[in-house]
């Protein structure tokens, strides 16, 4: 008896010798195992990696094939933002024939969003404005590179929210396409501009640059909020290609 438990004592010494003969290395043991696995290293920023096609990124205030906002300014989404990071201010088209000193008419709408900017500063990127949207003006891009040193340019205005205008595209203001009614636009009826808008944007450029209308100034995508010191950030840079790159969920 007293022999065996001797050599069983030796069997467990001789076992512990080896153990600590090989800590150090085992401690190596998970850096060689990882050396074959495949890198997991992101190479941001030079590679951003793609997200998911519904990613909840950057806002993006959506047009009509013919270049009409689809904004109507009802302030919906303002309403249903629980970080109060929306304000709209809305405003009346005006159909008033270009002679007779009309504005014009930015949505096919009753009225547009004069206004609009979004403090990124409070968004959540819930999307709860964007199910509030009745009329599918408001989607979320892929775009999140929203930092910023400087608090102010995490307001975006309207100019920076807007779609770019594609190819045949015109810029508002200018009226609804011949025979059109609004429900038309919203039933996918308006496939670009007609004749009759596109003469139209024509004759108002040459105003403009005729005899400088009250347009080219007063209106240029309608920026700022209309109390100074409020909410009246005024960004000039349009969207960029990244802003507003493919994945976009209009
Ligand atoms: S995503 Fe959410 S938090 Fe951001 S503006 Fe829309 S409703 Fe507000
Ligand atoms: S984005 Fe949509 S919900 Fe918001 S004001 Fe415009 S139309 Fe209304």
């Amino acid at each position: 008896m007293a022999d065996e438990s001797v050599s069983k004592d030796h069997g467990r010494k001789r076992k512990s010798a080896l153990a600590e003969m090989f800590a150090p290395v085992a401690g190596f043991g998970v850096s060689f195992s990882t050396m074959f696995r495949k890198v997991a290293t992101e190479e941001y920023p030079e590679k951003p990696r793609p997200t998911q096609p519904r990613f909840h990124g950057r806002h993006q205030l959506n047009r009509h094939a013919d270049g009409l906002e689809k904004c109507v300014g009802c302030e919906l989404c303002a309403w249903a933002c629980p970080a109060d990071a929306i304000l709209v201010e809305g405003a009346d088209n005006d159909d008033t024939p270009l002679e007779q000193g009309g504005k014009g008419r930015f949505s096919p709408g009753e009225r547009y969003g004069r206004v609009y900017q979004i403090n990124y500063l409070r968004c959540i990127f819930c999307g709860l404005c964007i199910e509030a949207c009745p009329t599918r003006a408001l989607t979320m891009t892929n775009f999140y590179e929203l930092a910023d040193n400087d608090r102010g340019k995490l307001i975006f205005t309207k100019d920076q929210l807007l779609a770019p205008l594609h190819e045949g595209m015109l810029p508002p203001p200018f009226p609804m396409a011949d025979g059109m009614e609004e429900r038309d636009y919203y039933q996918g009826k308006v496939t670009g501009p007609t004749a009759a808008q596109r003469d139209h944007v024509a004759a108002r450029d040459e105003r403009v640059v005729v005899d400088e209308s009250p347009l080219a100034h007063d209106e240029p995508g309608n920026i700022a909020a209309s109390v100074p010191g409020e909410h009246d950030v005024v960004h000039t840079t349009a969207p960029t290609a990244a802003q507003t790159r493919e994945g976009a969920n209009p």
